[in-house]
């Protein structure tokens, strides 16, 4: 099915004005030569117009790419749009061995008047680095997402839940040294989330790229298109998309597409674009990340108890793609 006929496929949500809304796919993280990526900017928008993203976001570190000239040339109505953005790259110094990385991307920076980079804050502890950033993106007018916590293990759950002003993080980062499954003692992402969620905390999990090498493929290279978002908005718009995003109105996914979502605070309905001999495996998940319920079948529906505080689902398929739902929180 191809992304035109997805965009009309019907779907029930529980927030208000959906109607009339479309599917979007985009990647909200790629690098460019104005930081460290291999390619241009024009190289960059044009593989995701050509791989049949709607859009992609440039955030490069500390470089609020232009792109307005690339828009002229490559934006298309309803169908592609490059979205301005930054990767705020900051840091925290822990000792004289150890020195965390701190990343939050701005998403649709307002660049009417100029593109202006909005830069790192610094700060005095790794809570204050990263509030500050997530501060100064909302001061600038765009959307901040919390990128890569297990990049050399910067980031751990009391951060997230203590952090204030932000809804986004990546809880799949498709580049070679995010440490998304944990390891050696620390949690993986999704962990993370299921922590966060627990302490009743709304985040929602963005799958991206973070590419850099559009050049050289392979493993050990941050090739692009193996994490995304499906975005339900209103227009192909940098706001809307942001906005949209930001509100949770998104799922994630490494390859695999959802042919329907709907999700009530009474139900929650899944149902996997499935190909030939593919099959998938539906988990839904709820308070201390435990599973409340398992199926393969498709549709996968889940009936909301009342007692789980928080559901969200993951879908594998029988080829090992992920997509990720958010959470509704349960009265
Ligand atoms: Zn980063
Ligand atoms: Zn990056």
């Amino acid at each position: 099915m191809n992304f035109f006929a997805m965009a009309i496929i019907a779907l029930m949500l529980s927030f208000p004005g959906a109607a009339g809304a479309e599917w979007y796919k985009g990647n909200t993280h790629s690098h460019t030569i104005n930081s460290d990526g291999d390619s241009s900017p024009d190289i960059v928008a044009r593989w995701y117009k050509e791989q049949r993203y709607n859009f992609v976001v440039i955030t490069d570190h500390n470089y609020n790419t232009d792109v307005r000239g690339l828009n002229a040339l490559l934006a298309a109505p309803g169908k592609f749009l490059v979205v301005a953005g930054e990767e705020v790259t900051d840091r925290f110094k822990l000792s004289e061995e150890r020195t965390l990385p701190l990343h939050v991307n701005a998403i649709a920076t307002d660049q009417s008047r100029g593109a202006r980079t909005i830069g790192p804050s610094g700060g005095g502890s790794v809570g204050e680095v990263l509030q500050r950033d997530v501060d100064s993106i909302r001061a600038a007018g765009a959307t901040p997402q919390l990128n890569h916590p297990n990049f050399r293990w910067a980031v751990d759950v009391d951060a997230m839940h203590r952090l204030r002003n932000y809804a986004l993080f990546e809880v799949w980062n498709t580049s070679t040294n995010c440490n998304n499954l944990g390891g050696g003692g620390y949690p993986g992402t999704e962990a993370l989330w299921d922590s966060v969620l627990t302490r009743a905390k709304t985040v929602y999990g963005v799958a991206s790229d973070d590419a850099h090498q559009f050049k050289d493929w392979g493993p050990e290279y941050s090739n692009p298109g193996g994490g995304f978002v499906w975005v339900k908005a209103d227009t192909l718009e940098a706001g809307a998309i942001a906005a949209a995003l930001d509100r949770g109105d998104f799922y994630s996914s490494t390859g695999l597409r959802l042919e329907r979502l709907e999700i009530s605070s009474r139900r929650i309905l899944i149902e996997s674009e499935l190909n030939g001999q593919t099959r998938h495996r539906v988990t839904f998940i709820g308070r201390g990340g435990r599973v409340l319920y398992q199926t393969d079948d498709n549709p996968a529906v889940y009936e909301i108890k009342g007692n789980e505080l928080y559901v969200r689902a993951k879908v594998v398929d029988s080829n090992g793609r992920v997509a990720w739902t958010q959470p509704v929180f349960v009265e």
